[in-house]
């Protein structure tokens, strides 16, 4: 069936679990590969738990598998370099370059024609007045590398600018009337298949909720879906992409892209005969991508730190599913589980 019978994935947190999940109920097996704690790792044929500087452990764990993905991108270039020289890595390094580093990818945004907030380079202290001059306040600065849940960024308003502590760009702070979020596969082959759009509700940095169908008109979605497809065809990506927009009275912005499936993609467990963990694994395994047209309206809720209190509530709600991630100690703002509730 597939010509790929064993999947590598970098990263064994929970999007790992769910693509392992998602592997094994099409006949195929993953390996993880992770330096820390391994949610994934439960649910997975095999585990490797090494540094990425390991340069052992990561040719076996290479030899191993016959493609490898990932769920995290900010895997060190020297550990790429290494995996690369022996399997091929999907999505393409181009495309974890790109989203890498926030500097890269709003320039390649631009290159290729969208709109992104207007930005400066920061590369150091001495040069954020020149910057904050240039792009104005209110702003936000943010490390060009290694950004998740709002994390390494500054808000920077009235007051005299903090540094992140490391190179970063100035944004300027986008007016925005929605979050919503295209998540799309393209295949081997070039075949697009994009999820419907889904409304995204932020808390501290964090997202909250993801609901479909969006609410908004369908020029919006069919642009936001069209905006997903231009990044996945000029980085020849083969796997699950997620895109964040901001939507303006001027139209959509790209917030960022990510190159994996993607939190506000959850949804698609509950709404979608083939929901963004199995695309991602046929894409990669070089299977057709599935039927991802959207048969209900869910609300996903993310269950964050001491949400887990609510659990014992949603296993008994109708129409809910409850993904649980299997880790340890539920701290405040980490990622637990979430909750999809089918509304319509
Ligand atoms: P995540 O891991 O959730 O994607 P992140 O750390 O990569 O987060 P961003 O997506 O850049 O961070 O920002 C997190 C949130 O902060 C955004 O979803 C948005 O609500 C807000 N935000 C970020 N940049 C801007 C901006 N330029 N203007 C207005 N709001 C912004
Ligand atoms: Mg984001």
């Amino acid at each position: 069936m597939s010509e790929f019978r064993t999947i590598g994935i970098l990263g064994g947190g929970q999007l790992g679990r769910m693509l392992s999940v998602a592997a094994s109920r099409l006949g195929l097996r993953c390996h993880i590969f992770e330096p820390g704690t391994a949610p994934a790792g439960d649910v997975a044929w095999r585990l490797t738990q090494a540094p990425y500087e390991d340069d052992s452990a990561l040719r076996i764990f290479a030899e191993s598998v016959d493609v490898i993905t990932y769920e995290f991108e900010n895997v060190p270039t020297s550990a790429l370099d290494l995996l690369e020289s022996i399997r091929p890595i999907r999505p393409n390094r181009r495309a974890l370059a790109v989203s890498q580093d926030r500097l890269t990818e709003k320039t390649f945004l631009n290159q290729i024609g969208l709109a992104t907030a207007p930005f400066a380079d920061v590369p150091d202290p001495a040069s954020l007045e020149a910057a904050v001059a240039e792009i104005g306040r209110p702003s936000i600065l943010k490390t060009r590398r290694m950004g998740y849940d709002g994390k390494g960024q500054v808000r920077i308003e009235d007051g005299p600018a903090e540094w992140t502590g490391a190179p970063s760009v100035l944004e300027g702070f986008v007016d925005f009337s929605a979050e919503i979020s295209v998540i799309i596969a393209r295949g081997a082959d070039g075949q697009v298949s994009a999820f419907d759009p889904g409304l995204n509700v932020h808390k501290e940095g964090i997202l909250r909720t993801t609901t479909v169908p969006c609410g908004l008109s369908a020029q919006v979605t069919t642009d936001a879906v069209l905006i997903a497809a231009r990044i996945a065809n000029a980085l020849d990506y083969i796997g699950v992409l997620g895109v964040e927009l901001f939507v303006t009275e001027n139209g959509l912005i790209v917030n960022e892209i990510a190159p994996r499936v993607h939190n506000s993609g959850h949804w698609t467990q509950a709404g979608c005969a083939v929901d963004q963990f199995e695309q991602h694994i046929r894409a990669v395994a070089g299977l057709p991508l599935g039927d991802g047209k959207r048969h209900a309206d869910v609300v996903m809720e993310n269950l964050i730190g001491a949400d887990m209190d609510r659990v014992p509530d949603l296993l008994v709600q109708p129409r809910t599913q409850v993904h649980l991630y299997g880790k340890g100690e539920a701290r405040p703002g980490r990622k637990m589980g979430h909750a999809n509730r089918i509304t319509g």
